[in-house]
């Protein structure tokens, strides 16, 4: 068995502030949140990245982030969200449970925009075939 603090979780090892639980999908506030509000949203299988779930068990997930987002959006009164998921270290995931962060937003609440990088002469193009050749 893994040691994992998210399937700790939903096996009811470690406390968690549970929004929405069904056969195949956890939901809870995060505990450090970006802004108040801000939930995960996991599958009760342990898969470490969205490159480990099988697309059945992904789209229950998925549907599940759909309608906790709703309740986010409606129980904070934010004028956005943002749905982020990071895999591997690299990206900072931290927990390596899958997971969908939910981060309510506002206007001008002050968080830092990505930064637009740019393509060089025909660099772009070959980036495309490169991805399109992987698929
Ligand atoms: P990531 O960096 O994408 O792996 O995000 C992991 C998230 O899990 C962070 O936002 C943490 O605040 C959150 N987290 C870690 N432990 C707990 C916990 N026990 N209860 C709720 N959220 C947690
Ligand atoms: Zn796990």
């Amino acid at each position: 068995m893994v040691n994992c603090i998210f399937c700790k979780i939903i096996d009811g090892e470690i406390p968690s502030s549970k929004i929405y639980e069904d056969d195949n999908v956890y939901a809870f506030l995060d505990i450090g949140p970006v802004k108040k509000g801000h939930s995960l949203v996991i599958p009760k299988g342990h898969y470490p990245t969205l490159d480990d779930i099988p697309e059945d068990k992904l789209k229950d997930v998925i549907i599940a982030t759909k309608k906790v987002a709703n309740a986010v959006r409606l129980a904070t009164g934010c004028d956005g969200y943002n749905i982020v998921q990071n895999n591997y270290p690299a990206s900072g995931q931290v927990v390596h449970h899958l997971h969908f962060h939910i981060i309510p937003r506002n206007d001008h609440d002050g968080l830092p925009a990505w930064p637009a990088g740019k393509y060089s002469e025909g660099e772009m193009d070959k980036m495309l075939e490169k991805v399109k050749s992987k698929l």
